[in-house]
């Protein structure tokens, strides 16, 4: 996690894919993963964060503007994916993570563990580094989730069925599809070796939840 604040200014253009939180992670990504004009795109100014969120149970938590890319989705890129990550942190931690500028990553959402409180530190049309992969980070809702993915334990119901819910407006706010090739892992996004959400996360159970059955 820690990077040195000198050099934070030319390792974000790299960085911006988003390492996400992770025990898995590695810190060579591979450069070149991103096009050219994008870099340009991450040297732009960033429009000041409004103080509202998108989902209206959620509490404003907003990461540092160094850890996502100002946008305006979905006019800019469409919103076609939500991601599902674990954080391999504590919820406190990992808003702490997203706030500090020289971590280079953040997700659109966290949701709490034990009682499936929801922080929103992005906008959603913002595009959120958290997928490690630039093309995936355009196009989609980063959603962290507290605990780890060798904790079962961290899986509550209450997670699930906040989280569930968080999905469904996503879904239903772009015209996602609630299936499985639109609601994946992070695991699942090409170059990364992340494995969250990892084999402990019930897919069945909240793609169900998602569809409302
Ligand atoms: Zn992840």
């Amino acid at each position: 996690m820690e990077r040195p604040n000198s050099a934070a200014a030319s390792r974000r253009s790299l960085l911006r894919g988003g390492l996400g939180l992770g025990a898995a992670a590695t810190t060579g990504l591979a450069a070149g993963l991103w096009p050219a004009g994008a870099a340009q795109a991450a040297t732009a100014p960033v429009a000041p964060q409004a103080a509202a969120v998108d989902y209206p149970s959620a509490a404003w938590a907003p990461a540092s503007t160094a850890n996502y890319t100002a946008s305006n989705r979905p006019s800019s890129y469409p919103v076609e994916l939500v991601v599902i990550h674990v954080t391999q942190e504590t919820f406190a931690d990992t808003i702490s993570l997203f706030q500090n500028p020289a971590h280079a990553a953040a997700s659109h959402y966290v949701v709490r563990s034990a009682d499936g409180a929801i922080d929103q530190c992005v906008r959603e049309h913002d595009i959120a580094w958290h997928a490690g992969n630039w093309d995936y980070n355009t196009r989609s809702i980063g959603i962290e989730h507290e605990g780890w993915v060798d904790q079962p334990a961290y899986f509550t119901t209450a997670l699930y069925h906040a989280s569930a819910a968080l999905t469904a407006e996503i879904c239903d706010k772009y015209g996602i599809p609630k299936d499985r090739n639109h609601i994946i892992g992070h695991s699942q996004v090409p170059g990364t070796d992340h494995t969250d959400p990892g084999p402990n996360w019930d897919w069945v159970r909240y793609i169900r939840l998602v569809n409302g059955v």
